[in-house]
């Protein structure tokens, strides 16, 4: 693979080799872990928000700069307004001042986080990448500088620690694996969340992230597509399903009265390989007969607002809610998406809900309660399938992936973030009949992040990204090298995104598929053709060149 913003496999090698401080091998070059330097090189670092972003959100400081200006342009008081911001904070949320005080430095988060086995930088352990901003709370905000001066561990806010915040603060993707191994029960990534909404105070952000804040404000989605091109989308979908099946299938948007709001990511309807997890979900409803509609306002399941502000996460969601109680419906089904389910299972109720206009969702076809949804209101996709295969609402034939042998992402924000395990393993296993567990680990709770979620999947910052991703990369290539893996199957949008190109370059030939795009191909519509292709088209198995037809 070759990105200008990213050392080659093997240049990687040789630098693990020969470059020094070798931060891989845990050297730092006879340095002390706090003056090692912040170094912005191509490859590190995410392109700023533009002005016209910043304008559109009424965020701080719109102007052109880049991490590697030695002069940010810092607006005028940038420290009061640091300083009052994280004394507000420390006052509203009351796990981050809890984060801040209750660290006993026992280190059993160091090794724990991706970025910090990718990269081997010291500031990467999320003990110390929280210390990057607890210096500056001791210093500002407890007696403990005055007390114990130089052994308090306290340090200035100046443009350095800035500059040290970007950089760390976007070096972690707030997947919370080091909060599964810390007896204190710290979550930094709530720290990362607090410190990135400090630094959008003074304007010290990231494009990636904005550019779709800003297009989900003004449109519903975070590609910014209008109400009509959505729809259009979804219906050239709708136009590949029948060349694929022989199946017409028909959603209706916007639809007053239906009982169920589908929602989900817009990388499902816009990007490759999410295109097919739609074509699935669409077969899949068709197949059932489901009463639903897709809104073209709502038209995005995924929140950027959550790696910016509480304010904006929480104006994010709302839309969704909002849609659902114009539309009349009963209840919301979420499709196969990331953050999004992180937002409406663990902020959701005390931001915007609970959601009591609509009813406790309830599915149609199989009678069955969805208690853990009683508040939001709203079921994730993959425990809505499971329910239907349970009580054999669903004809598969799992041979027809037969051409792909699969292992299972666990992506962050549903693993840990809500705790589903099983659903997803369960259909899996009713659609395909080659299924491989990458080692225990490195899965469900113990999941290791794609190396880019949090809206740090940026082309720019791709050398980060594949060393971050490094420890999920080397679990595929486990279960690849011992069990001929090619197919590696994941629920969020933000890894269906990000993990082709982390596939591509350290295990080429493993192709990222959405669960539903599997569950598609297995399903055995009424009046199909014979199906020979799966939804990419691609010859299942049996029909390939070569292959005897049957
Ligand atoms: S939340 Fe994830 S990325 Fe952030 S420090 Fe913890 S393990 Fe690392
Ligand atoms: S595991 Fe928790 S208490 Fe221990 S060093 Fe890490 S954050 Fe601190």
């Amino acid at each position: 693979m070759s990105n200008k913003y990213a050392l080659k496999p093997d240049e990687l090698k040789k630098e693990f080799e020969q470059k020094k401080p070798r931060l891989l091998k845990g050297e730092f070059g006879g340095k002390d872990w706090w003056d090692l330097p912040v170094e912005f090189r191509d490859g590190n670092w995410c392109f700023p928000a533009k002005p016209e972003v910043l304008d559109e959100l009424h965020f701080a400081n719109p102007r052109k700069w880049a991490a590697t200006d030695k002069d940010w342009q810092l607006p005028a008081g940038w420290e009061k307004t640091i300083r009052d911001g994280m004394k507000d904070r420390l006052k509203r949320f009351r796990s981050f001042k809890v984060f801040m005080d209750s660290c006993v430095r026992c280190g059993a988060c160091a090794d724990k986080c991706h970025f910090f086995l990718g990269t081997g930088d010291p500031k990467n352990m999320p003990v110390l990448r929280a210390e990057l901003v607890r210096s500056v709370y001791r210093n500002d905000f407890t007696g403990l500088a005055k007390i114990l001066k130089d052994f308090s561990g306290s340090r200035t806010l100046t443009q350095d620690v800035i500059k040290e915040w970007h950089m760390y603060f976007h070096q972690c993707t707030e997947c919370r694996r080091c909060s599964v191994f810390c007896p204190m029960g710290i979550d930094t990534a709530e720290i990362t969340m607090m410190v990135r909404e400090l630094l959008n105070l003074i304007g010290v952000n990231n494009n990636w992230i904005l550019a779709p804040v800003a297009n989900c404000n003004r449109t519903g989605n975070h590609l910014g597509i209008e109400p009509h091109t959505f729809e259009q989308n979804i219906m050239s979908l709708v136009d590949d399903i029948e060349d694929v099946t022989g199946v017409k299938v028909n959603p209706t948007f916007n639809r007053k009265g239906a009982e169920i709001l589908f929602i989900t990511p817009s990388g499902d309807v816009f990007a490759d390989p999410g295109v097919y997890t739609m074509m699935g979900y669409l077969l899949l409803f068709h197949h059932i007969g489901l009463d639903y509609t897709i809104s073209t306002y709502a038209s995005e399941g995924g929140n950027f607002g959550m790696f910016t502000s509480n304010e904006m996460m929480k104006k994010i969601n709302a839309k969704m809610y909002h849609e659902a109680k114009r539309l009349g419906v009963k209840w919301i089904l979420g499709g196969e998406c990331g953050h999004m389910w992180r937002v409406v299972h663990q902020y959701m109720n005390t931001m915007n809900g609970p959601a009591d206009f609509l009813k406790e969702p309830v599915s149609p076809i199989t009678g069955t309660k969805f208690t853990n949804a009683k508040t939001t209101k709203m079921v994730h996709i993959a425990e809505f399938t499971a329910d239907l295969i349970k009580h054999g609402k669903l004809k598969l034939d799992p041979t027809r992936n037969d051409h792909l042998r699969t292992t299972f992402h666990d992506s962050c924000n549903v693993a840990r973030g809500m705790g589903m395990f099983e659903e997803p393993r369960y259909v899996l296993n009713k659609v395909c009949n080659v299924f491989h567990e990458m080692p225990e680990n490195t899965i469900k709770e113990q999941t290791f992040c794609c190396g880019s979620g949090s809206g740090l999947n940026a082309e720019e910052f791709m050398d980060t990204r594949m060393r971050g991703g490094f420890p999920r990369a080397s679990a595929v290539a486990h279960v690849r090298e011992k069990h001929k893996v090619d197919s590696l199957v994941t629920i969020c949008a933000i890894d269906r995104a990000s993990l082709p190109a982390l596939m591509r370059y350290w295990n080429p030939g493993v192709t990222v598929y959405g669960l539903h795009e599997l569950v598609g191909n297995a399903l055995i519509m009424q009046g199909e053709k014979k199906r020979t292709e799966d939804l990419r088209e691609n010859p299942m198995a049996g029909f390939g060149e070569g292959d005897d037809d049957e």
